[in-house]
């Protein structure tokens, strides 16, 4: 039924979780706007969370993995972790305050269970969407046989 494949509940949990992994977060980075050397780099960003969606024009455009929040206007001396959990309070990742290593195994499945209910929830929208849009389309199909 649903041959969009951005409507592939398969493909979008595999998206979705594959950003609970620091390393598959840090591989976004392949460009950044800061040295390793500065407070901000690629890696203190991958390890709060964040993956990497910046164009041309917004070259230090980020999003959280598990609370989808985009930040942007970077300053070198930003502490990542400082700056996720003031911009979104109620992230239950910002709130952890630390690396992938330090998580314990019951917070990790905590997370990917919560992480997975919210890709239901957009899953859900965009059903949602499509069957609307479906919707509209079918009522003009049976408007034009009613007016043959
Ligand atoms: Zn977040």
């Amino acid at each position: 039924m649903f041959e969009n494949s951005n409507l592939h509940l398969e493909v979008f949990v595999k998206e979705s979780l594959q950003y609970l992994n620091e390393e598959n977060r840090r591989k976004t980075f392949k460009k950044w706007v800061f040295t390793k050397k500065e407070v901000c780099n690629a890696d203190k960003m991958a390890e709060a969370g964040f993956i990497y969606t910046g164009t041309k024009q917004e070259p230090d455009s980020v999003k959280c993995f598990f609370c989808a929040k985009p930040l942007d206007g970077w300053e070198a001396t930003d502490d990542p972790w400082k700056e996720h959990l003031s911009h979104a309070p109620n992230c239950s990742f910002a709130k952890l305050q630390q690396q992938q290593d330090n998580i314990t195994m019951e917070t990790f499945l905590d997370l990917r269970e919560e992480l997975l209910y919210r890709t239901m929830d957009i899953y859900m929208d965009a059903l949602r969407d499509y069957a609307e849009k479906a919707g509209k389309a079918m009522f003009k199909d049976i408007c034009r046989i009613l007016d043959k």
